[in-house]
């Protein structure tokens, strides 16, 4: 049996990213970009208007006030999405909206809540659609504004040339959404794993089915997958494996010519069925170890076959969560060239008194109360391996030492906390 920092060190030492493919923008959501991002474009790409208004020349209107408004004269009118044909000569204005081009001659829009029409009507004069008379109608200026006041200047978010995202940086909405804009419908990250899931055993059976005698449901087929697709990669099942050699060969085949990740359950301890270890070194796995003196999860085993990565995880459904939680996971974000790979470690104060037995870390599942600075921490309940509701009351995983018997209430322990993203 090895150590859990072996382990964890044996696992990453074989890892790297998996190559980086261009991949559809609307899937690269949490994914890790392989190159940095060059814009081709300017973004705004022309100057535009910031407000519905009129562009004008500030320095026309550089006298207006409420009672003494600047009357310049409307020789056109500019929508988003059109083009801005018309120049602003001195004295004159072109009636703009949000999104459209500044016309040639104007440097600045006064907002249309700072103009009156010439016939007196209300400020709002664009709540109205407006008619085809009064389109052009001249416009009273109520106040000043600077040169530059509500235009957008071309460039002023995105010079082209620029490195707008790095490779590295994983990508979130907003960086979705710049590269959208910048006409990326590709992007080069590093691509999500395929991760095939094999259970076994003859006692399985679909969910689906009714309950029989001395059978139960196939449910870390379910958990497993799950896990898989929250560490953002996609889980690929192969279906149940019955308890023999040749079963466990065929699907373990099939599985590793098509995935990059095989995770197995079950079949991996010291039973008689447990054939799991056989087959792999049958078809040529290498076996880094086997093993871990961890509580659950010590038949932990870990393969290595052409580029594959290869988990024998536990059969007992706490054990292949904890597992996949505390070596899998990591392992996977590494293949997606994440760099923060484990999630946040603090040191936590139990809530009550821990017994066991000497000689294995212990990974007890725990709820974490967070009290100003420190961390209170107390077991979720029963802590069986196939108790899978110590799981799913926890928030935590405190790690009680190898050589520890009893830590009361008060000690300091390890937790990982695993409901808050990675960052280490
Ligand atoms: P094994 O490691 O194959 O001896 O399995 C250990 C325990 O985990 C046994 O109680 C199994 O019934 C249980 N188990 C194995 N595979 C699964 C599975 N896919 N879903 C739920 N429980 C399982
Ligand atoms: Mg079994």
């Amino acid at each position: 049996m090895i150590s859990i920092e072996e382990a964890h060190n044996l696992i990453m030492a074989s890892t790297e990213a998996l190559p980086a493919c261009e991949t559809a923008l609307d899937d690269a959501l949490g994914l890790v970009l392989a190159a940095d991002i060059v814009s081709r474009d300017a973004i705004p790409s022309f100057n535009n208007s910031a407000m519905d208004g009129y562009a004008v020349r500030a320095a026309d209107i550089a006298d207006a006030t409420p009672e003494s408004p600047v009357n310049l004269s409307v020789v056109a009118d500019v929508k988003a999405g059109d083009v801005a044909n018309v120049p602003v000569k001195t004295g004159q204005a072109v009636r703009i909206m949000t999104g459209a081009p500044v016309p040639a001659g104007a440097d600045a829009v006064i907002r249309v809540e700072d103009t009156m029409t010439e016939a007196g009507r209300e400020r709002a004069a664009f709540e109205r659609a407006p008619a085809a008379s009064d389109k052009l109608s001249p416009v009273l200026v109520l106040r000043s504004i600077p040169a530059g006041r509500n235009v957008r200047l071309a460039g002023e978010d995105v010079k082209p040339g620029e490195i707008v995202l790095a490779a590295g940086q994983t990508l979130g909405p907003a960086d979705i959404g710049l590269l959208a804009s910048l006409g990326f419908p590709k992007v080069p990250v590093y691509h999500r794993p395929r991760v095939a899931v094999i259970t076994t055993g003859d006692e399985l059976l679909e969910i689906d089915q009714p309950l029989e005698p001395g059978k139960i449901r196939n449910s870390n087929a379910y958990s497993l997958a799950a896990q898989i697709k929250q560490a953002g990669a996609i889980p690929v099942r192969y279906g149940i494996a019955a308890d023999t050699p040749a079963a466990a060969r065929e699907l373990f085949q099939k599985a590793l010519a098509e995935c990059d990740v095989l995770l197995t359950t079950g079949g991996v301890s010291v039973g008689e069925y447990d054939y799991v270890k056989d087959v792999l070194a049958d078809i040529g796995a290498a076996k880094v170890f086997w093993g871990v003196a961890q509580k659950p999860g010590k038949p932990l085993g870990y393969w290595n076959f052409k580029n594959r990565h290869i988990f024998g995880l536990p059969g007992n459904p706490v054990a292949a969560m904890v597992s996949f939680e505390e070596y899998v996971r990591p392992m996977l974000r590494r293949l997606m060239g994440q760099r923060l790979l484990f999630r946040p470690a603090v040191t936590g104060t139990l809530v009550s008194s821990v017994r066991k037995r000497p000689g294995r870390v212990h990974i007890i599942r725990v709820h974490v109360d967070k009290k100003g600075a420190e961390y209170l921490v107390d077991s979720t309940g029963p802590q069986g391996s196939g108790i899978l509701r110590s799981m799913v009351l926890a928030d935590g995983l405190a790690f009680i030492p190898a050589d520890a018997e009893s830590m009361p209430a008060g000690s300091s322990v390890t937790v990982h906390l695993i409901t808050l993203p990675e960052d280490h």
